[in-house]
């Protein structure tokens, strides 16, 4: 639509969490919303090359995209609102700049020239924040920066910043500061002087905030606003607030009723109108009206932080909408279930759903869970690690190899169902080298998941080393548990289920990569609606006992 691709860098000052992410996802929705082609990019001042070695207690869930990158989860929340995917491009760390950098020290590239971060390390920042705009596909590229201003590792972030808004020009690249406004209970006032140094310490840094967005727990008076206009060098109209919302999905409104996405346009000389978001706000009216509500179980071993199940979380709230149900999550720690509280702790739910994972903690546990739903026909979903846990707990249980496994748990049992990928056998990295990614997959011409699909073939996202071990496929579907979706090329199982179950669906890829609020993910949708038929068959028989 423009001729140039229009730069919007988002940098944050005060402190972390104020929610950079939502608030780009948020402006990138209003610009979509009027016909621009958007793309959002974070930058991760970290050294590890992608959040994929991290843990979840560290950094929240790892995200993939489409094309196998091991992202932060901001990624999540962009594809959930724009609905376009990303890819390794739209997300960069500090180790990976210095990746390419130092490989190509090593080729002799740089000719014999010392290498230093400026002007080596801000030039391969500043490739890669072009490489998106470069790419023809986007008239605007908004890139968030992580961390905040004045930390040591995002000084080169900033001087990258600098730069690439002197090369583009004026109109071509503008700077949103997000900063805290914090309410002081004692005075009884809303503080501005956070704000005042961090717009400071950017500009020590030779960057002049274009536009600031306030996290608030309040409204902001006009006669502070103006305060932060004067004293921050930004127009009036473009101090915006941000005020706290009882769900991220309410963001792109607030920050349409402050006209932020007007401002943005106007600082880069493009067309602004009226962003019909229409289909957004019918999803809203769904999700704030529910008819009536579903309580779930995530049984996982990181459920006390939310941000590890982020997407499932936000694959709830889609599905949710979609069956104008309020889901309830109840998060149950896996390494405390057991035979003797497996009832008192799973009895109440209307659906269980096992989290994908790594490592033997809390595995015993997600067996008895699988168990339970299993005997007692409760809807059950299980992702990656929950879908391997089905597979075990039916091996031992039905096919009565007691001592079945995962190799991933134990290496040395003689029933290995799950077992490493033959690909995987000779790999010793960690980084990256899982199977990641989109691949194809065949779903059974009768299956429960090609009638919730309406498709006989799939594309999912992956990210695990092992899998069913194909020598079993044959004893367990002769018991039941049957093999419904296969990869075309190499004959992996993808999915199992148990036809003569209600809902009994285990996937070896992650369907809460792929949700988003215009297309909530079937399996999510079709989830939501057992636990609801369950949960009024468990109503309607205890009426008739009555
Ligand atoms: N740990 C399992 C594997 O690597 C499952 C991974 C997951 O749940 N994402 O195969």
């Amino acid at each position: 639509m423009t001729k140039t691709t229009k730069y919007i860098f988002v940098t944050g000052g005060v402190t972390s969490s104020l929610g950079k992410g939502i608030i780009a996802a948020s402006l990138a929705k209003l610009l979509q919303a009027q016909g621009y082609r958007v793309t959002i990019q974070k930058l991760d001042p970290y050294i590890n090359v992608d959040p994929g070695t991290l843990n979840p207690y560290e950094h929240g869930e790892c995200y993939v995209t489409e094309d196998g990158a091991e992202t932060d989860l901001d990624l999540g929340h962009y594809e959930r609102f724009l609905n376009v995917p990303t890819s390794q491009a739209n997300n960069v760390t500090t180790g990976r700049i210095y990746q390419s950098v130092i490989d190509k020290e090593r080729r002799g590239e740089f000719l014999g020239k010392t290498v230093q971060v400026v002007p080596h390390i801000t030039d391969e920042i500043k490739r890669r924040v072009q490489l998106l705009g470069n790419s023809g596909e986007y008239d605007i590229v908004i890139t968030e920066i992580g961390g905040t201003v004045g930390d040591i590792e995002s000084l080169p972030y900033i001087e990258a910043v600098r730069q690439l808004k002197w090369d583009l020009g004026e109109n071509n690249a503008i700077v949103i500061h997000l900063t805290l406004v914090p309410y002081l209970a004692a005075a009884g006032e809303l503080k501005t002087k956070p704000t005042q140094h961090s717009v400071k310490t950017l500009m020590e840094s030779g960057v002049q905030a274009d536009v600031l967005v306030c996290r608030t727990e309040y409204d902001l008076p006009y006669d502070l606003r103006r305060k932060l206009a004067l004293f921050c060098n930004v127009r009036e109209e473009a101090v915006i607030q941000s005020i706290d919302a009882s769900t991220i999905y309410d963001v792109p409104n607030l920050m349409l009723e402050q006209g932020l996405d007007k401002v943005v346009l106007k600082k880069l000389a493009l067309k602004s109108s009226v962003p019909d978001i229409t289909q957004w706000n019918n999803f809203l009216t769904r999700h704030k009206n529910p008819k009536t509500e579903v309580t779930i179980g995530l049984i996982g071993k990181y459920v006390e932080l939310q941000d590890s199940y982020k997407s499932i979380l936000e694959s709830f709230i889609h599905a949710g909408a979609e069956n104008e149900v309020k889901v309830n999550i109840e998060p149950i720690h896996s390494e405390y279930l057991n035979e003797d509280n497996i009832k008192l702790k799973l009895s109440h739910l209307d659906g269980i759903l096992v989290a994908p994972g790594f490592g033997e903690r809390g595995i015993e546990g997600k067996i008895t869970a699988v168990n339970y739903v299993r005997e007692n026909n409760v809807p059950f979903f299980g992702i990656c690690l929950g879908m391997q846990m089905a597979v075990i707990e039916f091996a031992r249980n039905v096919l009565k190899l007691t001592d079945a496994d995962s190799t991933e748990m134990n290496a040395k049992t003689k029933n290995p169902v799950i077992d490493l990928m033959e690909d995987q056998k000779l790999i010793t990295d960690k980084g990256g080298t899982m199977r990641l990614g989109a691949w194809d997959c065949d779903l059974k011409i009768g299956s429960l998941v090609r009638d919730i699909y309406k498709s006989e073939h799939i594309k999912e996202r992956h990210r695990h080393r092992y899998e069913f071990n194909g020598k079993y496929k044959e004893a367990i579907e002769a018991k039941g548990m049957i093999a419904t979706g296969l990869n075309p090329n190499t004959g992996l199982v993808e999915i199992i289920e148990i036809p003569t179950h209600p809902f009994f669906i285990g996937v070896q890829y992650h369907p809460e990569y792929k949700s988003t609020v215009a297309n909530p993910h079937p399996l999510f949708v079709a989830f939501v609606k057992a636990a609801l038929k369950f949960k009024n068959g468990k109503k309607s028989a205890s009426v008739s006992q009555n």
